[in-house]
């Protein structure tokens, strides 16, 4: 999967409304991952089988009027560095307003691809709305109805016309890490010491996005590269911004790697915006390696690391096989033991389990512990196999796909962890009729 799509527009053209629509789907399959709260303004969109990552600028908007017009400057500013396909949305009931015409004159004078959709066309029959919206002078604009739904299909299928195909072309095989957190965890700290003492640094690659620049490291007998974002400089003037602009920057580079390296702050312990960091990774569906980090600033006891460990785990329930280093970048504490998980989160993810051994592991752990009888049937099954796709996923057949319970996808979820090694890596299990 890849690529960025951000929806731009004033307040209440219906930005929101059809955020929750395009996700809405996509979004039912990757909830039953359980715990993995919603975001309001990030998710995955699934159209003809591609996937994508969708951005609702509308929850960054500021509310008051003196700052507007450089806050949605701005924001366009950085949605047309970050995102690859602007989708900027008006409203078809109020025809255009000049806050439209201010959005468009910056929309124009940018290189990113640019879809005009005029939204709360509800009736098929009021299309010709739409006209007016030519004078923006982006193209023709399509009839949407966020609310119905209709004209969404074909939205969709032009944004899939218009998204880049592959997003990093120059080195395909090397595993690619990303180190992610918020503000002031010490993600440039962490980049720093590593690159200071134990690595060799092989050659720094213009990165496939502008400024961003990937550095090549052989360490364990691997050769691997560091997607950095720690380099982000504040770049949002305007305060309301500053989230939406390390939003972006964190789902392209959540985007571009393979394994995440997910800093927290050990004073602050796992806050909301973490988990939000969290579920971005799940969602993409990448492997993960939580990191503790400024370990040194915290006064310890006989269980401190333990009790934090169970803590955090609490959190992120049901997907807690993720490993958990406490590291100090002061003192280098764990810098390498963190590289070396995340390595070995790579080689977990990238694994492939032979077919009859997976099937002799699993339809023991079947016999076992049988599906629940439901609706007055026994539910059996027959046969499982690990199909290719970029993260482990398993195809499990079965006489009742539909009635498989959550309870029991999971008791086969811990099946697959305990006897072939995933830790950090979220699989994916689905059930076909034999
Ligand atoms: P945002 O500020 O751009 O995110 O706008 P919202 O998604 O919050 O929507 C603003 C208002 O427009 C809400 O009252 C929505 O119910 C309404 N709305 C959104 N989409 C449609 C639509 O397709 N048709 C109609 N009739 N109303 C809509
Ligand atoms: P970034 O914004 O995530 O890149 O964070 P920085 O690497 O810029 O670090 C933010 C602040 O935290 C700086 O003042 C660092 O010196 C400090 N810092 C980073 N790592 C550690 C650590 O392990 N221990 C302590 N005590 N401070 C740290």
């Amino acid at each position: 999967m890849g690529n960025i799509v951000a929806i731009l527009g004033r307040p209440n053209v219906g930005k929101s409304t059809l955020f929750n629509r395009l996700v809405e789907d996509r979004q039912a399959i990757v909830d039953d991952f359980a715990g993995v709260t919603r975001d309001r303004n990030y998710g995955v969109a699934e159209w003809t089988d591609r996937k994508f990552n969708l951005i609702d600028t509308g929850g960054y908007v500021p509310g008051s009027t003196d700052v507007f017009e450089a806050a949605i400057r701005e924001q366009v500013h950085i949605a047309m560095e970050e995102a690859d396909v602007l989708l900027f949305l008006v409203d078809g009931k109020e025809g255009v307003h000049p806050m439209d015409r201010e959005f468009a004159s910056l929309i124009r004078r940018q290189p990113r691809k640019v879809l005009l959709a005029v939204n709360k066309v509800d009736e098929p029959m009021h299309n010709d709305l739409v006209y007016e919206f030519y004078e923006l002078g982006l193209g023709d604009p399509m009839p949407v109805s966020a609310t119905s739904g209709s004209g969404t299909g074909d939205l969709l299928d032009k944004v899939l016309e218009l998204l880049p195909e592959d997003p990093y072309i120059d080195t395909p095989d090397l595993p690619r890490f990303a180190i992610v957190g918020r503000p002031n965890v010490g993600k440039s700290s962490f980049i720093n010491a590593l690159l200071d003492r134990n690595m060799n640094i092989v050659t720094p690659i213009a990165g496939t996005t502008r400024d961003s620049v990937d550095t090549r490291f052989q360490a364990f007998g691997h050769d691997l590269i560091i997607v950095d974002t720690a380099g982000l400089r504040k770049r949002a003037k305007v305060e309301e911004n500053v989230e939406f602009y390390s939003t972006l920057r964190t789902i392209r580079a959540i985007e571009e790697c393979n394994v995440a390296i997910l800093l927290i702050d050990a004073v602050d312990g796992l806050m909301s915006q973490d988990m939000s960091v969290f579920s971005m990774i799940l969602k993409s569906r990448k492997g993960v390696v939580i990191v503790v980090n400024k370990w040194d600033l915290v006064e310890k006891e006989t269980n401190t690391s333990v009790e934090m460990e169970r803590q955090i785990k609490e959190r992120i329930a049901p997907f807690t096989d993720v490993p958990i280093i406490f590291t100090s970048t002061i003192t280098k504490q764990r810098l390498l033991k963190v590289m070396e998980m995340a390595i070995q989160v790579y080689d977990n993810k990238s694994k492939k389990v032979p077919t009859s051994q997976l099937n002799d592991v699993m339809l023991d752990a079947v016999a076992r512990h049988h599906p629940p009888a439901t609706r007055g049937h026994l539910v059996k099954i027959k046969y499982v196999t690990q199909i290719p796709a970029a993260n482990p996923t398993f195809l499990f057949f079965t006489n009742y796909p539909k009635d498989m319970s959550e309870s029991y996808k999971r008791y086969l979820e811990n099946q697959l962890r305990d006897n072939f090694n995933f830790t950090g890596v979220p699989l994916s299990l689905f059930f076909r009729k034999k």
